[in-house]
């Protein structure tokens, strides 16, 4: 029997697609806006909304499931929590579900699992779910980003399975300006579980005040780095190759030469200077052939000119001549 929905309705703002029981996106600061991830992923934007407002992730397993306020999700990650952190370990507890807090935890553990009548199992015919099917959750935590500033969150390390987009680098996602695996990528790891409290002593505090500094120059670096490869056009491999096949052999191999002054140059700057070097090469050569000359002799250029004619011009002979009395070379 397929179970009551009252929001079948839930569409992809952008495609329409049905997504009431997939993943998908919210945004918190459009009302009713919800997208599917392919939509999300292109950076859609839609009337007032942008592709950089903050959202929500709603995951296929957010809905109610013994209690209105706790989605299937968070029983999953309760339970998970209380297995790996042991029984009665709330402040653990709450630092592995994250959505709520200790006492949150602590009392739901007790009041649907311990005390119910089945314990130490849930009662499913008491459940939200079956009285009242899959409903939407209330939003319990919301995630903010700056403007300026990216999802700095350690990611998972998902391989291979970015998506791709056409041109670019598949770590790269264009529409959000956003690489799948930043600089120092988990870099949040070294203070993700520090806490301030009354309890600290100086000299903790100071250890702690530390770990924020050593991340805080992390993050700049990351956001330098970004910002440089964004700037300079690194993130196109495509534009990348095609202008690689403009250059001559020589161009090319002073650009790989030198490509470390890009970042200092900026790119204008930069292909003025390569250009630069590649005219100053091209000089040198010239100076090497005039001093050459000079020492076989010649004394004005247009006299340099004439003699390459004549050395050319013996040449060719030289060659016809050999040519020409090959056949007597090798008689019968
Ligand atoms: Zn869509
Ligand atoms: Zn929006």
């Amino acid at each position: 029997m397929a179970l009551y929905c009252p929001w079948e309705h839930i569409t992809c703002n952008s495609c329409n697609k049905v997504i009431t029981t997939m993943t998908r996106i919210t945004c918190v600061e459009c009302d009713n806006f919800d997208l599917c991830l392919e939509c999300f992923s292109q950076g859609k934007e839609i009337g007032k909304h942008k592709n950089n407002h903050n959202y929500r992730v709603i995951p296929s397993l957010h809905f109610p499931l013994l209690s209105s306020d706790w989605g299937a999700d968070e029983e999953l990650m309760l339970l998970e929590a209380i297995e790996q952190k042991g029984l009665d370990n709330w402040p653990e507890v709450e630092n592995f579900v994250k959505t709520k807090t200790a006492k949150e935890c602590r009392s739901h553990y007790y009041d649907y699992y311990l005390n119910s009548k089945t314990h130490p199992l849930p009662d499913l015919e008491e459940s939200f779910l079956k009285k009242n099917g899959i409903v939407e959750m209330k939003p319990s935590r919301i995630v903010h980003f700056k403007d300026d500033e990216f999802d700095s969150r350690p990611q998972k390390e998902t391989g291979c399975t970015q998506p791709t987009y056409e041109g670019y680098d598949a770590s790269f996602n264009p529409y959000r300006k956003e690489f799948a695996f930043e600089y120092f990528n988990n870099a949040e790891l070294s203070i993700c579980n520090i806490a301030f409290t009354d309890k600290d002593t100086p000299e903790e505090r100071e250890i702690k005040f530390h770990k924020l500094e050593e991340y805080y120059k992390m993050y700049c670096e990351r956001v330098r780095i970004r910002n440089i490869v964004i700037n300079q056009e690194l993130v196109d491999p495509k534009k990348l190759r095609i202008a690689d096949r403009k250059r001559s052999k020589e161009e090319k191999e002073i650009h790989d030469l030198n490509c470390q002054f890009l970042v200092a140059l900026g790119k204008e700057d930069f292909e003025k200077y390569i250009k630069a070097l590649v005219e100053e090469g091209k000089l040198k050569t010239k100076i090497r052939n005039l001093k050459q000359k000079r020492r076989d002799g010649c004394l004005t250029l247009q006299e340099s000119k004439s003699r390459r004619k004549v050395n050319n011009y013996n040449y060719t002979s030289e060659l016809k001549s050999v040519s020409y009395t090959k056949p007597s070379k090798h008689p019968h």
